[in-house]
């Protein structure tokens, strides 16, 4: 059966709500907020739950050799490649109630819909809960969408938590197949659509009143390491013109940082020291020696380039008129993704159909950041108050939610329909 043109899916708040009320009941109360770590016993309860909703709905759910739990609702063309709504419902330490955790309970209240409906999609549909998305002991993020799409290399099953764990072991006993990865990955065009509804985790559609943003991209982060080397004396018998002070010269070049990245480019760009350490770190004793590490991210590579170029010419003349020593090492890049125009406008259509809708970057990476490998991905945001996250405080009105489930479902339906064969 066919959506009656224009009408849209209502979400039932009420039911939405219940979904994220409960979930957030599993969680280590030895912990603050509403923390659910991947791999303790509260994740799995949680995800049993999580399964008997989704079974519920009407969805056929199994876990992959990631562990993913994925539920399918089959569509009218077994030819077609899947529409995918994906995200997550582990948590930081001391994390919230909604990150992650709405985009899972919107694929589900989707399919309830759909359902009620009586409305069969050409695609089929799988609802995702991936493994741990978050930082993990493990020192990786995006574990389960990392294996979905054969990023889960032999080195990193190998790597151990500070129990001395493998990743490999932790996913078997989670229920997954970590020796069926490779057999299992996605491959580009396995996925028709993948798309993800998230807390903003930023202050920009609050403050801008908006409810809904359209994701453009998600941004590439470009990371490097500065030493400063001064000489280390005593801070009483040293004259202050015979001392290379080297925490003096870093705010220097830390204030020459902020400025090269308030400045206009031509994409939004945002750059932070956020670590630094200082040495001796002694109250009497000049700074012989301060390593900082900066990060540039923007959805356009030849931006941060040009900060990050910028900086690193005023930083070289501040150091060498200190007389301090420069060292800048680059330590890691990696790409933006880009949301394609086709989908964008997908999202934009099906967003200002439900309410006001602005385009704005992710900053933050997600489980679309490694679907991106197997086929086109879009995200929708909706506020988050203060523009806080990954706090006890993290909330986001349950009406606005649901306004971000329907837009979700609008986007969907028209891409259902408009598909060709
Ligand atoms: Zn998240």
């Amino acid at each position: 059966m066919i959506n009656n043109e224009g009408q849209h899916l209502q979400p039932d708040v009420a039911r939405v709500r219940a979904d994220i009320e409960a979930l957030s009941t599993f969680v280590d109360e030895s912990k603050t907020g509403w923390t659910r770590r991947p791999f303790t016993v509260w994740y799995d309860h949680s995800r049993s739950w999580l399964a008997q909703r989704m079974e519920e709905a009407g969805l056929q759910i199994r876990r992959d050799a990631a562990s993913n739990l994925i539920g399918l609702l089959p569509g009218s063309d077994a030819s077609l490649p899947p529409i995918m709504i994906g995200s997550h419902t582990d948590t930081v330490n001391g994390g919230g109630r909604f990150d992650g955790i709405i985009g899972v309970v919107a694929g589900i209240e989707i399919v309830r819909l759909l359902q009620e409906q009586q409305i069969t999609l050409k695609h089929s549909l799988e609802i995702v809960d991936f493994t741990a998305e978050e930082p993990s002991e493990f020192g990786i993020s995006t574990i389960g969408s990392r294996g979905m799409v054969g990023n889960l290399p032999d080195d990193m099953l190998e790597r151990t938590d500070p129990d001395g764990i493998k990743l490999r072991d932790a996913l078997a006993r989670q229920g997954g197949k970590p020796e069926l990865l490779a057999l299992q990955a996605r491959k580009p065009s396995d996925v028709a659509l993948y798309l993800e509804l998230h807390i903003e985790q930023g202050p920009v559609l609050e403050q801008s009143g908006t409810k809904l943003g359209v994701v453009l991209g998600i941004v590439g982060i470009r990371r490097f390491r500065v030493t400063l080397t001064g000489t280390s004396n005593h801070a009483g018998t040293t004259p202050m013109t015979m001392r290379s002070d080297a925490l003096a010269g870093f705010c220097e070049i830390g204030l020459a940082f902020e400025r090269h990245a308030r400045q206009h480019y031509a994409a939004a760009a945002v750059g932070t020291i956020g670590r630094l350490t200082n040495k001796p770190n002694a109250s009497n004793v000049v700074p012989g020696r301060v390593v900082f590490d900066l990060e540039i991210r923007s959805l356009d590579a030849s931006v941060s380039a040009e900060i990050y170029a910028g900086f690193a010419e005023e930083a070289t003349r501040i150091a060498h008129d200190r007389g301090l020593a420069i060292d800048l090492e680059p330590l890691s890049t990696s790409a933006a993704i880009q949301v394609e125009p086709v989908v964008r406008d997908l999202l934009q259509q099906a967003c200002a159909s439900v309410a006001s809708t602005i385009s704005l970057p992710s900053g933050a990476g997600h489980d679309a950041n490694q679907l991106a490998a197997v086929g086109p991905i879009g995200m929708i945001f909706v506020p988050s108050r203060g523009g806080r996250s990954h706090c006890p405080e993290e909330w986001t009105d349950y009406p606005d939610v649901a306004l971000g489930i329907e837009a979700l479902a609008q986007a969907v339906l028209s891409f259902d329909l408009k598909e060709k064969r």
